[in-house]
């Protein structure tokens, strides 16, 4: 009789032991196994002869669910990292690595596909004889010729059509196994691939150099300087040795454009993995790539996960974005995760960007990642300038000066597209009483309403909340309501009227919601059907506007005196991302800066020198002010209903560490955000110049914190390497 250590999906850090008889199921698979009134499904996690707990008690495992375990050597070997790392209930790092489909206990084993194919009435049938219905005979007509999958006639046709044929007798349903002999090794060709300028040969070449090896690399390149190609380039020699590449992408980055790239040049399937697909979708394209049927897998964050049975490469591309971090449960970084990976299966790792995360960059300047620069924009492309505009005593209209106006008119003038970027959606942050000056806020988080004139909403930005907009003072009943500062809306809004000649779009995740709509906004845009872009975040984030000339960027300088040390970074990332969507292809290109403060010394070194000048500054002031990455740092975070609660749980929590040689304790103090969703949000945050002490600490003490009386009162969590204090 064996015993059986499972990983269980609950939130206690440690495993769960049950009885087996018979043949020893390998680590790796899962198992359902009763769990108080409950059935659950875990992963063998150890196999053990003996058991802390008395075995007389022990319950017996229900069913083994696998022939070969789901979680192979690697992703076992991520999984325990992630477990020590991040102090995480092991349960839920195991449900974490699992594509949904198996964490709810779906066969792991690839499901057949149903096709349909021509009865033999049906391949016999004149198609004039369905002329009046005409998409039964375009589909008759397809299914003579060949067989088509039921999913792929049901979104081209539709299903009543299918339904339709299917009553007549004139086709017919056939269940096959997938293909598994898909051999993509064959149909790899190599299309279009332009010659590598010095820099991107250089690049090309030391990462050819490593294959078959672990190094990591940071691929630092301005926008459009080919970063994508020397991926292109690099990829190459891996597949043609039958290996596979794994791409993470930022989440807005996924767009087909990137996906059709690789797709062209190999001439080969490429496995796609982002959140707008289904569960049974997702373990499709993990079943194909963990038997090595997949050439190339590109996907978001968790897709760091995808098993691959002959790992060649890895590659994140935008190394620096935030999307990478997981912001719940299992915190963890898909980026850091990628070197654990590229350690564990032995290959090279590259992390390209134009705005390396100061991390990463102090990583490559101290030896620990080879450094790739690429200086050059690829093809004659020019870089944008950088300017800051001065608007303190200007007239401001919807949020723009008039030399901005000016500005705009000219190029959209000379036929050029303009984009605006603006980090605010809705019509404006803020509703105020003219009389009196009461602010609308949001009960529930204590901050002010956004004001939504199209939806006539009144929407809280952090809990989602949502009321009708006043027409009166809630304070002096007035009916003297004044909206204040600019949102995308507003200014989408004061261009159409200014600019009534010229079409705008607006892309926020409000306009963008929807399957495909960013998509479509996209194409778009490149088809010039509109000359007034403007846009959050989403516009910053690697897509290509070529007839864009002049890029203004908005109402920054919260960013500039924000009490996150990581604020200017991202600011400086994103002004630099942002200037780069302009002067490609060959047209000049501008970008402009708002502010109040065009002296601040962080914008001026970044329009004068450049992020790589800039964030090598900022790596000496982080330094001086030993924060990361000169020390390490973890943060509890606690809310309740009561400050007292939360603050009195992290005090204990504080109390663990207090004397711990070489880590200091800051807080419990309110977190940058005090109150959401009725919620008071605390946090204490540890640090320490050497990881490893930190790392000891939370090891040692942990298990005394879940086991406080008050971690059950509160809702708290640990975050390791935090990103984000709000
Ligand atoms: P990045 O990923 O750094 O933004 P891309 O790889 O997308 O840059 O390259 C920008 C543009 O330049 C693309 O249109 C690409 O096809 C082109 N390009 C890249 N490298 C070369 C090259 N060596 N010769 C000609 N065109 C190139
Ligand atoms: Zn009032
Ligand atoms: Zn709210």
């Amino acid at each position: 009789m064996a015993i059986l250590r499972v990983a269980l999906p609950i939130p206690k850090r440690r495993l769960f032991d049950y009885l087996y008889e018979g043949i020893k199921p390998e680590v790796g698979v899962r198992v359902r196994v009763p769990f108080g009134p409950r059935k659950l499904i875990g992963i063998v996690w150890a196999v053990t002869p003996d058991s802390e707990w008395d075995t007389t008690k022990l319950k017996a495992i229900e069913a083994v669910l696998d022939d070969e375990p789901v979680l192979n050597k690697t992703l076992l070997k991520l999984c325990h990292w992630l477990t020590h790392y991040y102090k995480h209930p092991v349960g839920d790092v195991v449900q974490t690595a699992l594509p949904v489909a198996l964490r709810k206990g779906e066969s792991s084993l690839p499901k057949p596909v149903t096709f349909l194919t021509a009865s033999e009435s049906g391949a016999r049938l004149e198609l004039a004889e369905l002329s009046r219905a005409p998409k039964q005979q375009k589909l008759l007509e397809k299914l003579q010729a060949s067989e088509l999958t039921k999913t792929i006639a049901n979104t081209e046709f539709g299903a009543p059509v299918i339904k339709a044929l299917l009553d007549k007798d004139l086709i017919v349903k056939v269940e096959k196994a997938p293909k598994f002999e898909t051999n993509w090794q064959q149909q790899l060709t190599v299309v279009d691939k332009p010659t590598p300028n010095v820099e991107q040969a250089i690049a090309i070449s030391c990462i050819e150099g490593a294959l078959g090896q672990y190094s990591s690399f940071l691929l630092e390149g301005i926008t459009g300087s080919g970063k994508t190609e020397v991926y292109l380039q690099a990829i190459e020699p891996v597949l043609e040795q039958g290996k596979q590449v794994l791409i993470l992408v930022p989440e807005i980055g996924l767009t087909p454009q990137t996906v059709h790239r690789f797709k062209y040049r190999f001439g080969i399937e490429v496995g796609v993995l982002h959140s707008g697909l289904t569960n049974l979708e997702r373990l499709q394209v993990w079943q194909q790539s963990s038997k090595g049927q997949l050439g190339i897998v590109i996907g978001t964050r968790s897709a760091i996960f995808t098993p691959m049975l002959n790992p060649g490469l890895l590659i994140v591309d935008e190394e620096h974005d935030a999307s990478y971090k997981q912001q719940d449960g299992l915190r963890y970084h898909a980026r850091d995760l990628a070197v654990v990976r590229a350690h564990a299966e032995n290959i090279p790792l590259v992390l390209g960007t134009a705005t390396p995360a100061l991390e990463t960059l102090n990583n490559a300047l101290t030896g620990k990642y080879q450094h790739l620069i690429l200086k050059q924009r690829a093809g004659n492309a020019s870089v944008a300038s950088q300017h800051v505009f001065d608007i303190r005593q200007q007239q401001i209209q919807f949020g723009l000066a008039q030399g901005m106006l000016d500005r705009i008119k000219q190029h959209l003038q000379q036929g050029s597209q303009v984009m605006l970027f603006i980090n605010r959606r809705g019509y404006a942050p803020a509703l105020t009483c003219h009389q009196c000056g009461h602010i609308e806020q949001c009960k529930r988080c204590d901050k002010p309403y956004t004001l939504h004139k199209q939806l006539n909403k009144l929407q809280c930005h952090h809990c989602g909340s949502a009321k009708p907009i006043p027409r009166h003072c809630q304070n002096c009943h007035s009916e003297d309501l004044t909206a204040i500062g600019v949102g995308t809306e507003q200014l989408e809004h004061g261009l159409a009227e200014y600019f009534p000649e010229y079409s705008s779009i607006r892309i926020d995740s409000d306009s963008a919601r929807g399957k495909n709509k960013l998509d479509k906004m996209l194409d778009s845009i490149n088809n010039n059907e509109h000359q007034i872009l403007i846009g959050t975040q989403i516009l910053s984030k690697g897509h290509h506007f070529p007839n864009v000339t002049l890029v203004l960027i908005l109402d920054i300088d919260g960013a500039l005196f924000s009490a996150d040390y990581r604020a200017a970074e991202h600011l400086a990332q994103l002004i630099t991302q942002v200037a780069g969507r302009a002067g490609r292809a060959e047209k000049p290109g501008e970008m402009w800066l708002q502010t109040h403060d065009p002296a601040h010394p962080l914008l001026q070194d970044l329009i004068n020198n450049g992020y790589g000048h800039f964030a090598r500054y900022a790596l000496l002031e982080r330094e001086h002010a030993a924060l990361p990455p000169f020390t390490f740092q973890a943060l509890f975070k606690a809310q309740a209903m009561s400050a007292q609660l939360a603050h009195e749980f992290l005090a204990q929590v504080r109390h663990f560490f207090d004397h711990v040689p070489n880590v200091f304790c800051i807080g419990p103090l309110p977190a940058l955000m005090e109150k959401r969703q009725g919620q008071y949000r605390m946090q204490l945050v540890l640090q320490s110049t050497q990881r490893s002490h930190l790392q000891h600490a939370l090891g040692q003490h942990i298990h005394q914190i879940e086991d406080l009386t008050l971690a059950n009162k509160v809702r708290w969590s640990l975050d390791i390497d935090p990103q984000d204090f709000s």
